[in-house]
């Protein structure tokens, strides 16, 4: 397949490959055991600009389109562990591409200049323990006093949650459902804020994913993000982003899963011949190639919309739904040619098919993404039919 990039784009691709052989892959099994990437990873990121590819220049951004951000990715992936990319994408795109899309003059100054430099690491704070594909159900409430607003409830789940210096919220301002949602940019020094627990998880353990609480947290009403009930256009035109990012994820984790399988094939013997010498393999492999093309091909067409400006919604919608649902199939494939060793931790293998057991919800779960796909099928039923 002919890929999409420029000579630029790839001149980027190995500026970022370069740091991540020499700066990220040999501390990723210290980074896994801790829990989390080490600030250190935002400062120097952010001094080599690859925190702010997408957003403004003004703030010390590179102002430049989704496709750098598709090389950052698939060079971050190279790393084996997903965790690493999912702390930096949460911070350099979920967090801080709201803020620079709705933001007013000085909270960006405020909040995305330092986020851009690494020097303030940001989060996503949706999902709540009552709320997470129902985002119309969020009860985080912020009433308005005076000049700031009184924020309480909790979050969980949260990507970056456990160092985070502010979250960017969605909050109840208004009434009932979607309609009363905010976007509050919360500082995580602000008195009546504190972190839940850290949440152990099966994998993407770089990545440190938490509970956030908030106490009569008084937040400056000046860091509503766009307008009072306005929050969940905004949210929702967030989610874009993030599901072509977790589509490109997905599609890199195969990728990897891939080699490692072809390799594994090549080198392993049985009855007398190496792996890839039984027919069933050759072609099983060759089914899995497939599908990782067909799920690039998807993908990229998405992310082709969406950096012409075209709206992409559903076309974002399918590529996340089947890059997540085929890496299922894909990862198992690649995994079983390792036999027993698939199994054993010192096997790359066996990371990869683990950190890749939250793609089919992260971003929107699979269910999710048939419905939007639905309804923009119309396929609905009308009113009269129900
Ligand atoms: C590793 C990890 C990192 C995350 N990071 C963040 C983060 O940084 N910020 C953040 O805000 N959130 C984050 N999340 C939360 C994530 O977005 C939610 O888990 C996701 O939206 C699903 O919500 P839920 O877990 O509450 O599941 P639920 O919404 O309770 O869904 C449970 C099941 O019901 C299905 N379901 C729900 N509604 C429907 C429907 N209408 N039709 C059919 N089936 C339906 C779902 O598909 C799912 O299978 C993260 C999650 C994980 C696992």
């Amino acid at each position: 397949m002919s890929l999409p990039f420029t000579e630029e784009q790839e001149m980027f691709r190995k500026s970022v490959r370069d740091f991540v052989d020499r700066e990220v892959k040999p501390h990723v099994v210290t980074w896994e055991e801790a829990g989390a990437v080490p600030r250190e990873l935002f400062l120097r990121m952010g001094s080599l600009g690859f925190l702010g590819v997408r957003l403004s220049e003004e703030y010390g951004g590179s102002g430049l389109d989704f496709w750098h951000t598709v090389v950052l990715v698939q060079e971050l992936m190279r790393s084996g562990a997903v965790g690493i990319p999912v702390s930096v994408l949460a911070h350099a795109e979920f967090a801080t591409k709201i803020i620079d899309r709705a933001g007013t003059p000085e909270q960006k100054e405020k909040f995305l200049r330092p986020a851009i430099a690494g020097e303030r690491i940001g989060a996503l704070g949706v999902t709540e323990p009552d709320a997470g594909s129902d985002v119309g159900a969020i009860r985080t409430s912020a009433v308005k006093d005076g000049e700031h607003y009184v924020v309480n409830g909790s979050k969980t789940f949260i990507s970056n949650g456990g160092t985070a210096d502010f979250v960017t919220t969605a909050v109840r301002t208004g009434g009932e459902g979607h309609r009363g949602l905010s976007l509050l940019i919360i500082p995580t020094d602000t008195p009546g804020f504190s972190r839940g627990r850290r949440l152990t998880k099966i994998g993407t353990h770089a990545s440190d994913t938490a509970e956030l609480v908030f106490e009569d947290c008084r937040v400056p009403a000046r860091y509503l993000l766009g307008q009072e009930n306005g929050g969940f256009k905004l949210i929702m035109g967030g989610f874009e982003g993030e599901r072509l990012v977790l589509a490109v994820i997905c599609c890199a984790q195969m990728r990897l899963m891939w080699e490692e399988a072809r390799r594994y094939g090549h080198e392993r013997h049985a009855f007398g011949r190496p792996l890839l010498g039984f027919q069933t393999w050759r072609h099983r492999l060759a089914d899995a190639l497939t599908t990782i093309e067909a799920a690039e091909a998807l993908t990229y067409r998405a992310i082709d919309l969406q950096v012409r400006g075209e709206p992409c919604n559903a076309e974002a919608s399918m590529a996340k739904l089947f890059a997540a649902e085929a890496t299922v199939g894909v990862g198992h494939t690649c995994a079983q040619i390792f036999g027993g060793n698939r199994y054993m931790e010192e096997y790359p293998i066996a990371r990869l098919q683990r950190d890749s057991l939250a793609f089919s919800v992260g971003a929107g779960t699979s269910e999710v993404m048939r419905e939007i796909i639905a309804r923009s099928a119309g396929l609905e039923p009308k009113a009269s039919n129900r």
